[in-house]
This record gives C-alpha cells, sequence and structure tokens, in this order.
C-alpha cells in the first residue's frame, strides 16, 4: 500500500551523550518513540516500544487493531522490566501513523501517548494534531496555564502518561483528513521545543525533497541548542485518501497511568554516590544492593499513590501516599486555586480534608474537573 513517501532522521543533539530516541518506518507505519529511564534504559524502552509497534502494526486493518499494536508495546517494554529489574523506571512516548485500508479507499490513522507530537501542514498552515500528555498541558486544558506559558513551563516535561509505567495505558486514536501534497510530521520533544512552528513550516515546504527537509529541522533544533535528542519523520501524502470526520477517539481505558518517574527518583541518586566512591569491599558493595534494591521499591510504592486535598492554594493533588514514610514525602502537582473551601460541597471539603486518595493523576485530574461541574465559582453562574 503506498499512498505517502517518507524520510526520517534521528540526532542525539548537542547536549545529551547518548540518544534515548528511536524512530522507525515500514511500508504503511511510521513512528517516532522518546524513551526516558538514564543509563540505557530510555533507548531499550523506546528501541522495543518501535520494534514491537511495527510487528504488531503490520497486519493493522483497522484503528482498533492499532491500539493494539501500542498496547502489546507498552506490555513489552513492562515485560523486558520484569526480566531486568535494574531497568525499573523506564518508558517512553509513542506517536505513530498508518495508512489503514478503508470502505471507500485508504484512510490516515494516528496513534498517540506523550509529549511526541504529529503536525499537519498545508499550504503554508501547521495544526497540531496531538495533545501533549503533560501536566503543563493539564493545566492549559483546566485553563489556568495559556498554551503560550505552558509552552516554557517546566512541568510540560511531567508526563502524565507513557508507555511502560502500568499495565493500562490510556492511548489517543483518530482518523485524520489528509490530501494529496499535505505533509505529515511525527517527532519528539527535542524538535518541537526547539524549532517554532514558522520555521517547520518554512523548511518543510521549501526543501527540494524529504530526506534534506529532515536533516534541514535536526540542524536547526541543533543551531537553537539541541539540548535533547531530537527525532523526525515526515511523510508527504502523494494520493488521494479517504476524507473522515475528523473525531479523536475518547481513550476507552478506564484509568490512565502515572506520571513517568522523575530523574530526581532514587534510582538516580542511589547510583550516583555508587559512582563516586567506585572501589568498596564486597561485602559493602552486597550490602549496598541489598538496602539499594529495597530503596527502589519504598521509592516506588511510596510515589505510587496520589491523593488530593484543600491547602492554601485551593485542592492540590499530590503524587506519593497521604503520609510520610521515612525520608519520602508527597511531591505538589498542581493545584486548582479556583477550588476552595467557599465554593465547594460540605461533603466534597470533608473528602478533601481527610485527603481523596487516586490511582493515577490522570484520575486524580478527572476529580478536579468533576469538582469543577459542581463548584459555584464566581462569574460562571
Ligand atoms: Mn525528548
Amino acid at each position: 500500500m503506498s499512498g505517502w513517501s517518507l524520510a526520517s532522521a534521528t540526532d542525539v543533539g548537542r547536549v545529551r551523550s547518548a540518544n534515548e530516541d528511536s524512530l522507525g518506518t515500514k511500508g504503511n507505519l511510521a513512528v517516532v518513540a522518546d524513551g526516558m529511564g538514564g543509563h540505557a534504559a530510555g533507548e531499550v524502552a523506546s528501541g522495543i516500544a518501535v520494534a514491537t509497534f511495527l510487528e504488531s502494526a503490520s497486519t493493522a486493518t483497522t484503528l482498533d487493531e492499532l491500539t493494539d499494536a501500542v498496547r502489546a508495546a507498552n506490555l513489552a517494554i513492562l515485560d523486558n522490566v520484569a526480566e531486568n529489574p535494574d531497568r525499573w523506571g523506564m518508558g517512553t512516548t509513542l506517536v505513530a501513523t498508518a495508512l489503514i485500508p478503508h470502505a471507500e479507499g485508504v484512510a490516515l490513522a494516528y496513534v498517540h501517548v506523550g509529549d511526541s507530537r504529529i503536525y499537519l501542514i498545508r499550504d503554508g498552515a501547521i495544526r497540531q494534531v496531538t495533545d501533549d500528555h503533560s501536566v503543563a498541558d493539564e493545566l492549559v486544558r483546566l485553563g489556568r496555564l495559556t498554551p503560550e506559558e505552558a509552552a516554557v513551563d517546566p512541568r510540560r516535561h511531567q508526563l502524565t502518561r507513557a508507555l511502560g509505567t502500568e499495565r493500562d495505558v490510556a492511548i489517543d486514536s483518530g482518523l485524520l483528513n489528509a490530501q494529496p501534497g499535505d505533509f505529515l510530521i511525527l517527532c519528539s520533544d527535542g524538535l518541537s521545543n526547539e524549532v517554532s512552528d514558522h520555521d517547520m513550516i518554512d523548511i518543510v515546504e521549501s526543501s527540494a525533497d524529504l530526506a534534506l527537509a529532515t536533516a534541514r529541522l535536526i540542524d536547526h533544533a541543533n543551531s537553537a541548542g539541541g539540548r535533547d535528542n531530537i527525532s523526525v519523520v515526515i511523510a508527504r501524502i502523494t494520493e488521494q485518501l479517504v476524507s473522515v470526520e475528523e473525531k479523536p477517539r475518547l481513550p476507552v481505558e478506564p484509568v490512565a497511568p502515572t506520571f513517568a518517574p522523575s530523574a530526581t527518583s532514587g534510582l538516580t541518586s542511589r547510583r550516583t554516590v555508587r559512582r563516586r566512591w567506585p572501589v568498596i569491599a564486597v561485602v559493602a558493595l552486597v550490602l549496598a544492593l541489598v538496602v539499594g534494591g529495597g530503596y527502589q521499591i519504598l521509592n516506588w510504592w511510596y510515589y505510587s499513590s496520589y491523593y488530593l486535598t484543600l491547602t492554601s492554594q485551593g485542592v492540590t493533588l499530590y503524587q506519593g501516599q497521604t503520609t510520610s514514610v521515612l525520608w519520602f514525602q508527597a511531591n505538589e502537582i498542581l493545584a486548582e486555586p479556583s477550588l476552595t473551601a467557599a465554593n465547594l460541597r460540605p461533603a466534597d471539603i470533608a473528602s478533601l480534608n481527610a485527603k481523596m486518595v487516586e490511582p493515577t493523576s490522570a484520575a486524580a485530574i478527572s476529580q478536579i474537573h468533576y469538582f469543577k461541574t459542581y463548584a459555584l465559582i464566581p462569574g460562571q453562574g
């Protein structure tokens, strides 16, 4: 099945020592994954995701089968972690597009988890197809940040969804309208953070061919700083595709996964300490491994839960258990100042004061939206 031409490129950038992104194209499939986890685990996660997705999706003929392929990629990462506990905490984003058969011809489909992006460029205009699954973007959806503020907010790096963190992953998917001459860009945030929409359009539309366009996009991201790994796939639509009603499908899973582990997790700091003292007695090393393993498990358990409570900032979401354990303390994720004791229902205030435990960040954020529908917020009648 043709219908598009493709080019892709990836680059380590100017700051990182390793490239944790992976990408792949195969006939009717294009995929980009941005791994995280450090110490080579990030590239393992993104590599597994791309390979598993391309394999599982190669026979996909429906949107359901494409999302199944993303689910297979998620489980493959979790299985790999189970076999290699030192890779605990690795995860990845994934964006993919596919040409799939449709009753009237060939349709363009996409799947998405995380903060990698899909853009569509047509006649000098660009449209971001995907929503970022990050805390900053959730704050935009809550009306607390403008898109411009979110673009520079450090919480844009804090993912609310990723592959490799939970068995049930919420996957965005849909069909897209595209016509011959349109360009699709799939990229990791190392491109979207460094290259403006305007420059993306300019480079893609003025390049003699797709390979040159991918190279120029990467050069441009590197000139702007190259602070992260940069990956890009460009697809140029070459045939008439089925025109569809663009209606993003809501993820069907009951809950979405947790925040990806942050760079300040115990795993990272433990390894740093061990590196600083490279030569120690074997007994001490074994002891450190035992203690370190326990720390890792405790760290995982402590931050595997979320709760909502009422603070002077309004309804506030924390990641962590409701009480501190040893040196572990819950981290504040976000606050919703429009929800206070003045406008919440008494029963909700009582629940919040007792701390409402939520299994995932997505569940907690849904709860905040639910409170907002009931709260008497001035100006909202
Ligand atoms: Mn990245």
